[in-house]
């Protein structure tokens, strides 16, 4: 796998709780580089559709609830470093602070 670039922790508003999470529609339908600030990380340049993982943002970087959780749920089986997944698991538990949610376990384990 090319070298994996993790997005740093960043604060965003939070997503209306109504918007329907089609992660493959919504990355199928933006341009590739808007999927910079809408996933955990990606590998490469970040050129392709298929470099970016986890996608949690919508287009105007609004943080999703339902894709944050799901990327929690990625990273328990992702076979990345252990450093990436450190990190990625950071981003994500700063979504989890700001949105006021309590971060599984296993995420928590990961940031260590
Ligand atoms: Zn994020």
């Amino acid at each position: 796998m090319d070298r994996l670039t993790v997005m740093p922790p960043h604060p965003a508003l939070k997503a209306s709780n109504r918007v329907l999470w089609n992660r493959r529609a919504i990355v199928a339908r933006v341009q590739v580089k808007r999927l910079r600030s809408m996933c955990l990380a990606f590998s490469g340049r970040g050129r392709k559709r298929y470099d970016y993982l986890g996608p949690h943002h919508l287009s105007n970087g609004k943080v999703v609830w339902k894709g944050v959780v799901a990327c929690a749920k990625m990273l328990n089986w992702l076979k990345v470093s252990d450093t990436a997944k450190k990190r990625m698991g950071q981003h994500l538990l700063g979504h989890y602070r700001q949105l006021g949610k309590k971060a599984p376990d296993r995420l928590m384990e990961m940031v260590k």
